[in-house]
């Protein structure tokens, strides 16, 4: 939509809406614009920049994300990722067993080392009622692909 402020033969000032910036020559050539106040036809646009109203939805953008993670995201992720890297390369993968060997180290029954593997919900329980201690790492986007 586009305002403009118009003004009649007589001096008459009055503001109306056209649907975009052609509309206003087509009616006032067709002889549709007529002054509000005295029924003139001879009407001139006033000289001013017309305000325009963008279409709705334009005025609050849509939280949207596509492709990579911001700089933030970015950061944290590399940060969990080094973090990972190094516990795999600093530690023995004992997969399933990690249960069992976490809580042997633990107990002093095998030699304390960092391992690292997986368990079921039922095993970290076991392990954290028992003072095991572990860590769980946290999972990457790509890990959940
Ligand atoms: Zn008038």
């Amino acid at each position: 939509m586009i305002k403009y402020r118009l003004s009649c033969s007589a001096g008459h000032e009055f503001e109306s809406w056209f649907r975009a910036i052609g509309d206003y020559d087509k009616q006032w050539q067709s002889g549709l614009i007529l002054c509000p106040i005295c029924g003139s036809k001879e009407i001139t646009k006033m000289p001013m920049a017309p305000a325009v109203v963008k279409g709705r939805g334009s005025e609050t953008p849509l939280p949207l994300s596509v492709g990579r993670g911001n700089e933030a995201e970015e950061s944290v992720l590399g940060k969990l990722r080094a973090f990972q890297q190094s516990v795999i390369e600093n530690s023995e993968d004992v997969g399933s067993r990690f249960a069992d060997e976490a809580r042997k180290i633990h107990f002093g029954e095998a030699e304390e080392r960092r391992i690292r593997g997986n368990s079921t919900a039922e095993e970290a329980k076991e392990m954290l009622e028992d003072g095991v201690p572990f860590g769980i790492l946290p999972p990457l986007p790509e890990d959940l692909n």
